[in-house]
């Protein structure tokens, strides 16, 4: 070995000794709204659906609120989108066919190359179950568990995130020792106890300053 490449390595060396112990974490993390693009993927699809029924185009920008499609489309309520989110991914679930957000994957992966357990916290219909894990799979989440419920306190976290402020506000609540961080979104608002985050980068600061 060339000695300049092993002083190198000693100097790796002795940092790695010198750094505090990082601890490794329970993530709680959501899917739709956090890892999945939702809004992209009803708006897209709803413009190709029914490109009679509204004067312009949707966009995903255009959601500012939950259940936005009572408000933005045809749908008299949301049992009726849903009931065409069924189906409306050729012929699977809308779920089946979202992207994931940018950079949401790589952080994932980059919190699991560092030790932390990925535990998918997610709210599906009934009939999107099977296209959940199989999302999880063709996107190779590196997720250790996956929990599909409405009831996200009852699974024990390190640190939360979550874009929906019922969730929030439960999760604050009931877990007061954890880190719950709100992905800023347009549909959400600040939250007693809960840690603002902008994107994957914040998260992952949250992340890391817990860890240590
Ligand atoms: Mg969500």
């Amino acid at each position: 070995m060339p000695p300049q490449q092993s002083r190198h390595n000693v100097g790796i060396a002795a940092a790695k000794c010198e750094s505090k112990p990082v601890r490794k974490l329970r993530l709680g993390i959501d899917l739709d709204g956090v890892v999945a693009d939702f809004n992209d993927g009803w708006t897209t699809r709803y413009n190709r659906d029914f490109p009679d029924k509204l004067d312009r185009d949707l966009k995903a920008e255009d959601v500012v609120e939950w259940d936005a499609p009572t408000t933005l489309s045809h749908f008299p309520n949301m049992s009726a989108f849903w009931t065409w989110a069924e189906t409306c991914a050729e012929g699977r679930s809308l779920f089946h066919g979202l992207d994931p957000y940018e950079g949401a994957l790589d952080a994932l992966h980059q919190l699991r190359g560092d030790g932390h357990h990925l535990v998918i916290l997610t709210t599906k219909p009934h009939f999107s179950i099977h296209d959940t894990y199989d999302w999880l799979a063709r996107h190779k989440i590196p997720s250790t568990e996956i929990h599909i419920l409405d009831d996200k306190t009852q699974v024990d976290c390190d640190v939360y995130l979550d874009d929906a402020n019922h969730n929030l506000a439960a999760l604050t609540s009931a877990h007061p020792a954890a880190e719950v961080c709100r992905y800023v979104r347009p549909w959400n608002g600040p939250i007693s106890g809960a840690v603002d985050v902008f994107d994957w980068v914040d998260f992952q600061s949250v992340v890391a300053q817990r860890s240590t």
